[in-house]
């Protein structure tokens, strides 16, 4: 819940926008300041203040308790122009809930954290714990000093312009292992161990705790490094396990007995297999995903000296990297979404043809490895993209307008196992990016068509341009016309000429959403197929498709209108 505060009649008014924007999600403290401030620090996650830092300042002096616990808190001054983020900027959320707010007031955010401003990862932001020299590490990485970053293995990390240097006094490790830390060195627990777990009717949670400490701490292993609980799915509801993990923090994953069984575990035993159908639980589950038994399993002991209740196994898991596939859009970058604009900065290693990676180059962060290849080398991209990720790499993969039309996705993933995670991140292709600018010519069923016969044999695609023609669909035709394909595009619009008169409205955009962006309304009949390049979409109305004001417009079929025009 986000605590709304003001005592001003400006403040109450920009606060009732704010709490209109967000319904549920605010509520508002009324009655005197300090007593509105110490309750909603008390109840709240998040604190927005229409007042001035300085009596922020001094009423959230008492209360301050520490980073961890402290809600995240924003102040927005009287005439609603800056949103500044006061308190809590990392793990408070108040940084992005500056710019949240700034969103909604049309004010500034004014965010002063060092890493935000410089634009590098805080090492608190990355969703990982990590303990140790957090301070120094993070002001040597600012500094651009030198900083020795030591991982067991490649993690899908964001780029972190560290230097890797073993003389550096400064350490940045990731490690699930606990040891003795150097005076400056960080260490990021990295999501790595799976617990598989076992436990008869009734066992206690801290029974279950208690064995899940010892058998981690006996391996010399991080508790911040579990990601998850694993048991059977006869043991779903157990509340010992439930509430063992809900403990951790950690999601619980269940198995099939049926799945358990057939897994070759070092320990077997009769007492499972009576009881669930697998004879091991906690090893069985612990390895289900993959990974290296790091704990065979091992029972709890208990004080009174009755027979143990739980059975616990540690397994790390290898790191799976991350593809992201990101659509670039059109080319403007207001055309650019959020999310993609996210992922390229979340990735440490882009891949994508030299002119799209020229398009963002501007928003990778520093460090950030970029491979990029010249037109015409689609397969060699894909598998490097591929490969990188299997190294364990967070890696984008990037393509204009959607990257899955005509684009990279496809190749990539026929490349990709299991081993990695894929993200999608759509963009807006060519075909809608022409149509905004042409009118509304997909207001009914549409198609694209590509009338590259480079990878595509000409008799499929006249097969396809045929089969719209007949079938009265608009068609986008993509990649109209090169220097070298001059008469795939009279050929394909022959086609549909069959089916729809000469006065059929056709709209021609080069470029859309570029500098030098073009458009034209013409007609089946008077296109000129050389003035098309491959720069160009070409949008075919069907029968029903008209030029109403100037705009190509492809009717909905609505009653109501066709009623209207008669
Ligand atoms: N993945 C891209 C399409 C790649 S195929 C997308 O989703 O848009 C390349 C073809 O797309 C070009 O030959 C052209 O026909 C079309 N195209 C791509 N961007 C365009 C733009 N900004 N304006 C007009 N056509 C474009």
């Amino acid at each position: 819940m986000i605590g709304l505060i003001s005592a001003t009649a400006a403040g109450a008014v920009a606060r009732d926008r704010l709490a209109a924007a967000w319904p549920g999600r605010t509520r508002v403290y009324e009655g005197p300041v300090r007593d509105a401030v110490e309750r909603a620090f008390g109840e709240c996650e998040q604190l927005v203040c229409f007042l001035a830092t300085g009596a922020v300042v001094r009423l959230l002096a008492p209360l301050l308790a520490g980073k961890a616990s402290d809600p995240g808190v924003v102040c927005v001054d009287e005439g609603s122009r800056f949103a500044v983020s006061l308190l809590g900027g990392h793990e408070g959320g108040a940084n992005a809930l500056a710019g949240e707010v700034g969103d909604v007031l049309g004010c500034a955010p004014v965010v002063t954290t060092a890493t935000d401003a410089r634009d590098i990862p805080g090492l608190d932001t990355l969703g990982w714990p990590v303990e140790g020299a957090v301070a120094a590490v993070t002001r040597a990485v600012l500094d651009g000093a030198p900083v020795a970053l030591r991982a067991d293995a490649v993690w899908p990390l964001p780029p972190l312009p560290v230097v890797v240097s073993e003389e550096a006094g400064t350490v940045l490790s990731v490690s699930d292992r606990v040891g003795e830390l150097g005076p400056r060195e960080a260490v990021l627990r990295p999501p790595s161990l799976v617990v598989g777990v076992g436990a008869s009717k009734g066992a206690s949670v801290d029974e279950v705790l208690a064995l899940v400490g010892e058998a981690l701490a006996g391996a010399g292993l991080s508790p911040l490094s579990v990601a998850e609980l694993a048991t059977v799915d006869a043991k779903a509801e157990e509340a010992g396990i439930v509430g063992a993990a809900a403990r951790l923090g950690v999601p619980l994953r269940t198995y099939a007995a049926e799945v358990l069984a057939r897994i070759d575990v070092p320990n077997p035993s009769d007492a499972p297999l009576a009881a669930v159908g697998t004879p091991s639980v906690a090893e069985a589950a612990a390895l289900a995903g993959g990974g290296e038994l790091l704990v065979p399993k091992r029972k709890s002991s208990r004080p009174d000296g009755l027979p143990a209740m739980a059975t616990c196994a540690v397994v790390r898991r290898a790191p799976r990297g991350r593809l992201a596939v990101v659509g670039l859009g059109p080319g403007a970058r207001d055309l650019l979404t959020p999310r993609a604009k996210a992922e390229l900065r979340r990735a440490s290693v882009l891949v994508g043809l030299d002119q799209y990676v020229d398009q963002i180059r501007d928003l990778l962060r520093p460090g950030t490895t970029v491979l990029e290849s010249g037109l015409g080398a689609e397969e060699e991209r894909a598998r490097t993209a591929v490969a990188e990720a299997r190294k364990g790499h967070a890696v984008a993969l990037i393509g204009s307008g959607d990257a899955g039309v005509y684009a990279m996705a496809s190749p990539a993933l026929a490349e990709a196992s299991d081993d990695i995670d894929v993200v999608g991140v759509p963009g807006v292709t060519a075909a809608l990016a022409a149509a905004a600018i042409l009118g509304a010519p997909l207001g009914h069923d549409h198609v694209s068509i590509s009338l590259s016969d480079l990878h595509t044999p000409w008799e499929v695609i006249e097969r396809r341009v045929r089969a719209a023609a007949e079938a009265d669909i608009v068609v986008t035709f993509y990649n109209p016309r090169s220097r070298g394909r001059d008469w795939q595009l009279p050929k394909a619009l022959g086609i549909l000429a069959e089916h729809r008169t000469a006065s059929t409205p056709v709209g021609v955009v080069r470029n859309a959403s570029r500098v030098d962006e073009s458009s034209r309304l013409t007609t089946l009949g008077a296109l000129d197929p050389t003035t098309v390049d491959m720069m160009t979409v070409v949008v075919v109305g069907n029968t029903a498709a008209r030029e109403i004001a100037g705009r190509m417009v492809t009717p909905r079929g609505y009653r109501w209108q066709t009623e209207a025009a008669k």
